[in-house]
Parts: structure tokens; C-alpha cells; sequence
């Protein structure tokens, strides 16, 4: 018998009535795997409980930030002594002290500053390169999403090495004509636009291993080769660690690659577990181009919420915990659910391959290997609805999307991975049936 959706579908009708798509924010709408959107009540640890009272295990943890699982009691606990303290007050505050010594204690960046989301830091380090730089052209990949950035939501023009177009109506050409997108993983394609464009190019940007096309690894050198090309060009390398921050590793991609060659982008972004669950991110890097931001330098940003205190108690509580063996567990558990999915869809005869950087990865229904957007594009949308809501009839809540990668969390233990292990040959079937 298919779970009882009465209660999310009488939601999202009325969500419906008077928000665009029933949703604020698009993919949440099962627009691409169709059905009815649960809307989730509560949760706790690897569990989801919608207004039905169907419980799924959650492979999205908020799109990445839950990396200790739902409602952690020290967490918690943190987040209510500071709420009672009062919520904002648009002053200086020791919270955020504390999470910018650990931020800059665990990664490669010399300073930070606190926004609300990941948009407002790739869209603010976008700023600050072409202030330091005094040039504006800015160099992207095709498949890495930064927000929601008029500058980045484009597409890659006609031909390589021309400008791009935009993405979405309501960004104005004039907002991406400055902007190049280029194939991912592709050497050749960024020698070639820095030797045409190399004296404009303020910064290039790139998720520090991309997540948003499902997960592409960068290939083993390409982001030092990145840093390097930005480097030789007096251009800035902005790293965008908004998904991979503290979430890959325990230094993020760059604890998987620049900490252990030995280079260090000049710009850095990060967002979702450094916020614990609250809206907050941050952009951080090289001591002298973060001096070039107000009100020690001439580049302007601000924020009334910036560094808000319950976001950043949250953050640091969520910090302190998540300590080598919180991933050591995901990564375990990653490997087991991976591995799985895998033996599940090769028993089906369903062409796919399984990606993964650290302890994130995600599942694609084409053959491997995935180097770029145009390869992730391969995956079949159809085999991944069915499998999307084999899954969910079992219990077992993923991305609502093809290209997304799936998350875990310390809180995944026994009895939610075994869950997931139970629905995979069902939902492996599905997909071969689709
Ligand atoms: N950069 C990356 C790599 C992301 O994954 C995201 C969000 N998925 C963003 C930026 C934008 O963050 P936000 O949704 O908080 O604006």
C-alpha cells in the first residue's frame, strides 16, 4: 500500500495558493521526479517525520549542513541558552570571534567575514576579487553552482572562450557579458582563456570539488593547475566550499588536495555546516585581499544579520563536534550506502556510476566516468524518478533530483543504513523498469 500523502498534499495545495511552485526554493517541488512533496514536521538524528507521520531516512541533511544528524542535543542545547540570551543585536559578538578563530584554525584562510548564505559569500568574493584585482572578467564552469548570483547563473556562450549568456530570464546580458564558462576538468580550456583574457580575468571560481552536477571530483592536479594558472596571471582563485566545507573532510576538498600539495586559494567561500542548520556562511582567504573589505578597505558589504549569534552558536557548537571520528563514521556509512547502490543497479543491469569526494557522493544512471556537466547530463531522468520514489515508498528520503549529491551524517546509524540497504534492489528494478 503507497504511504498516505493526504496531509502534504493538503499543504502543498494551499502552499500553492500563495507561494510560487508551493516551495521557496525550486527543487523542493518533486518538479523533476514528480508526485507530492512531503512536508516534513520534525526531525531527529538520521529521521524525517512528515505531517502524515511517514518516517524516512534522510540522505539529504538540508542539502548538506546536518552533518551531525537532526537535532543534536548539544547543538540544541547551545542554540537555546544563546536564543534565551536574545537573537540579534547588529553588534560585534563573541560567537563569532570563536567560529572565525575555528573557521581560520581549520582551513587555509587568514580572515573571514560572516553573511547569511551562499549566494551572499560567492556574490561578495566575486566583489572583493575585482576590487583587488581592478579587472572584472570572471571565469566559471559549466555544471558548478554558486547561488543564485546574476554574474553566475549563465550559460556558456557559442564556441569556447566567448562570453556567456544568461541562464534565467531576469538577468540582464550586461550582468554576464563579463562572465566565461568553461567545460569542467578541461586543462586546455583554461589555458586557453587566460592566454586570450588573462590580463581582465579578476578571479576564477569553482566549486572545490563539484557537487551541484551530482559529484564530479576534480581530477588529481586540476585544482592545484587552477590556483596555479590564477596565480601565473595575477588573477584570484576563489574556491567555492560552500557544499564541501567541513563536510568532505575535516578541512574540506582542500584537507583532500591543497593541504596536502601545499597551495592555498586566495578567496574561499563556505556555508552550510559551518551554520549548524541556520542561515550562515562566510568568504575568507588571503590576509591583504580580505583587507581590501570595508571598513578596513574600500570594497563595500554588509549584512544586518551578519554573523547573527544564534547562527554562529550553532555553528561552533556544530564545529567543536565534528571531530575526526564524526568523519570517520560518514565516511563509513558513505561507503557502505554507495557501495550498495551500486551492487543494487549492476544486479538491475542499469548502466551507472557511483562519484565521490571524502565522505560525499552521489549516484548517476549513465555509464562513467563523469567529467564534466555534459557527461552528468547523460544521467536518465526517468530511471532516477522511478528510483527516487522506490526509495521513498520505502522509506528512504534522497535529493528530489538526478544531480544532486546525497549526504549522510554521524547520526546514520545501524538501523537507518540498513533501511536504505533493504529499499535499494526495489528501487534499482524500478529504475531498470522506467
Ligand atoms: N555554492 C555552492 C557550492 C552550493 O552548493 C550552494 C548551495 N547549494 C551555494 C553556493 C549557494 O548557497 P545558498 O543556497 O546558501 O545561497
Amino acid at each position: 500500500m503507497p504511504l498516505d500523502t493526504a496531509a502534504s498534499a493538503e499543504l502543498f495545495e494551499r502552499a500553492r495558493a500563495v507561494t510560487p511552485g508551493g516551495v521557496n526554493s525550486p527543487v523542493r517541488a518533486f518538479n523533476a521526479v514528480g508526485g507530492t512533496p512531503r512536508f516534513i514536521r520534525s526531525a531527529a538524528g538520521a529521521w524525517l517525520t512528515d505531517h502524515d507521520g511517514n518516517e524516512y531516512v534522510d540522505l539529504i541533511c538540508s542539502w548538506g549542513p546536518m552533518l551531525l544528524g537532526h537535532a543534536h542535543p548539544e547543538v540544541l542545547a547551545a542554540v537555546q541558552a544563546a536564543v534565551a540570551r536574545g537573537t540579534s543585536y547588529g553588534t560585534p559578538t563573541e560567537p563569532e570571534v570563536e567560529l572565525a578563530e575555528e573557521i581560520v584554525a581549520r582551513t587555509s584562510v587568514e580572515r573571514v567575514r560572516f553573511v547569511s548564505s551562499g549566494t551572499e559569500a560567492t556574490m561578495s568574493a566575486i566583489r572583493l576579487a575585482r576590487g583587488f584585482t581592478g579587472r572584472d572578467v570572471v571565469v566559471k564552469f559549466a555544471g558548478c553552482y554558486h547561488g543564485h548570483v546574476d554574474a553566475l547563473l549563465a550559460s556558456a556562450g557559442s564556441g569556447l572562450a566567448t562570453f556567456a549568456v544568461p541562464g534565467t530570464p531576469g538577468v540582464p546580458a550586461s550582468s554576464t557579458e563579463l562572465t566565461l564558462v568553461l567545460p569542467y576538468n578541461d586543462r586546455a580550456a583554461v589555458e586557453k582563456v587566460f592566454a586570450e583574457h588573462g590580463d581582465r580575468i579578476a578571479c576564477l571560481i569553482t566549486e572545490a570539488a563539484p557537487g551541484n552536477m551530482g559529484v564530479v571530483p576534480p581530477e588529481p592536479g586540476f585544482n592545484a593547475f587552477l590556483a596555479e594558472t590564477c596565480a601565473r596571471h595575477g588573477a584570484l582563485f576563489v574556491s567555492d566550499e560552500v557544499m564541501t566545507g567541513f563536510r568532505a573532510s575535516r578541512q574540506g576538498q582542500w584537507g583532500l588536495d591543497g593541504a596536502v600539495e601545499g597551495w592555498r586559494p586566495d578567496l574561499v567561500t563556505f556555508g552550510k555546516v559551518m551554520g549548524g542548520g541556520f542561515p550562515a556562511a562566510a568568504f575568507g582567504g588571503r590576509a591583504d585581499v580580505m583587507g581590501h573589505l570595508a571598513p578596513e578597505g574600500p570594497v563595500y558589504q554588509a549584512g544586518t544579520l551578519s554573523g547573527n549569534p544564534i547562527a554562529t552558536t550553532a555553528g561552533l557548537a556544530t564545529l567543536r563536534l565534528a571531530t575526526d571520528e564524526v568523519y570517520d563514521h560518514v565516511g563509513r556509512a558513505a561507503e557502505v550506502v554507495k557501495t550498495a547502490a551500486a551492487e543494487a543497479l549492476a544486479a538491475a543491469g542499469v548502466p551507472h556510476t557511483v562519484q565521490s569526494t571524502g565522505t560525499m557522493f552521489s549516484v548517476f544512471l549513465t555509464e562513467g566516468p563523469v567529467r564534466d556537466f555534459e557527461d552528468a547530463s547523460r544521467t536518465s531522468a526517468a530511471g532516477y524518478a522511478a528510483f527516487f520514489h522506490a526509495m521513498l515508498e520505502r522509506h528512504v528520503y534522497l535529493p528530489p533530483s538526478a544531480y544532486e549529491t546525497w549526504f549522510l551524517s554521524s547520526a546514520h546509524d545501524d538501523r537507518a543504513v540498513s533501511t536504505v540497504l533493504d529499499a535499494l534492489p526495489h528501487a534499482a528494478r524500478a529504475a531498470a523498469a522506467a
